[in-house]
């Protein structure tokens, strides 16, 4: 389908706010445009509305042009403005794997989306002809998180092909994990499919949670409407400022990366034999997903040791499940230790 024709009608003719920054970026003395206060510099001047400076940089890293790249607070803002920009409330629907990350489907109740799911295999792998075939006419919007978030795996790469080449609207690869997978990125496919999203974040690999640096990777065309909807300064100067700085330490990401996915290993095997884990799941991402008889006490269990994992009992195909993040070395060590005195 054409982007014209996915994009919501208010969202095709919105004339964007237009800030001071917006109308005038360049070199200046004297800026009387923003009604700023002249003192405090840096932090009283409003910063670069569209990253410009930061976006090359990254841009480079990830191999795209700086106009395929969207920056957000976290992912979760693209998340938000795929919904803002593709779907007509209480007309539109999107459909998601399930289970999977949880801001989609707060994201569509939100918006008032139809949120239609489709079971994972029990082994939690993807059956793209069943996902595909609960897509309709008013379907604009299918989410598939890779390596998926529970469940920690990646998603096939056949599978996923399917989607992206019969799908017909927009298709979201959540790859906020990506960095911890033994593949490459969907950017790679990115000048391929004009309608595929591909979301990243600097909040895992990179260690930078707090920072809230997410990004939607996208044809220009799209990503022209995520700057129209997106909030002016979305981005604030210490963010710019911080990020930039720390991609110098690229090697130690990669460091941290291969330490975390060979911690992965070692957990795996080590919970391995112990009795109380019923199953492990591979992982590709940086937690590993359990089974135990009882996951409500051993959670409590942990609780009481000073050790908080994620309880996804609840979950669809989760029954009995525990998220396990994979810590330092001595983190994981005093988990083990927890868990092989559990009575
Ligand atoms: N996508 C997935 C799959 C996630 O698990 C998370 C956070 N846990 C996010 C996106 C959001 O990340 P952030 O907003 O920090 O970029």
């Amino acid at each position: 389908m054409k982007l014209t024709d996915l994009v919501r009608p208010n969202i095709l003719t919105l004339k964007p706010y237009s800030s001071a920054r917006d109308e005038f970026h360049g070199e200046a003395s004297v800026f009387l445009d923003a009604n700023e206060n002249p003192l405090n510099n840096p932090y009283n001047r409003y910063p670069d509305p569209l990253q410009r400076a930061l976006k090359q940089r990254v841009a480079a890293i990830k191999g795209v042009s700086a106009d395929q790249l969207f920056f957000g607070n976290g992912s979760d803002e693209p998340i938000d403005l795929v919904f803002r920009i593709f779907c007509n409330p209480g007309v539109d629907n999107v459909v998601a794997i399930d289970p999977t990350y949880g801001m989609y489907k707060v994201c569509a109740d939100i918006n008032d989306v139809t949120y239609k799911t489709v079971h994972l295999n029990p082994d939690f792998s993807l059956d793209a002809s069943r996902l595909l075939a609960a897509t309709d006419e008013q379907t604009k919007v299918i989410f598939l998180c890779s390596p998926n978030n529970p469940t920690g795996n990646d998603l096939d790469t056949q599978a996923v092909k399917q989607v992206l080449d019969t799908f017909g609207g927009i298709t979201v690869i959540d790859e906020a994990y990506v960095d911890f997978a033994d593949r490459p990125s969907y950017l790679k496919v990115l000048d391929q499919y004009p309608n595929l999203i591909v979301l990243q974040t600097f909040s895992k690999a990179w260690g930078m949670a707090s920072v809230r640096l997410g990004m939607a990777f996208a044809n220009p065309a799209i990503i022209r409407f995520f700057n129209t909807v997106k909030y002016p300064y979305n981005i604030n100067l210490l963010t710019q400022r911080f990020v930039s700085e720390a991609l110098e330490q690229a090697n130690q990401t990669r460091q941290w990366v291969a330490m975390l996915v060979a911690e992965r290993a070692v957990i795996a095997k080590e919970l391995a034999r112990l009795p109380l884990i019923k199953q492990i799941y591979p992982s590709d991402a940086n937690f590993v997903l359990v089974k135990v008889d009882d996951p409500n006490a051993v959670y409590a269990y942990l609780v009481d040791k000073g050790i908080v994992v994620r309880n996804r009992h609840t979950v669809t195909l989760c029954q009995g499940c525990l998220r396990i993040t994979v810590g330092t070395p001595e983190e994981n060590k005093q988990l083990l230790d927890a868990l092989a005195a559990y009575a």
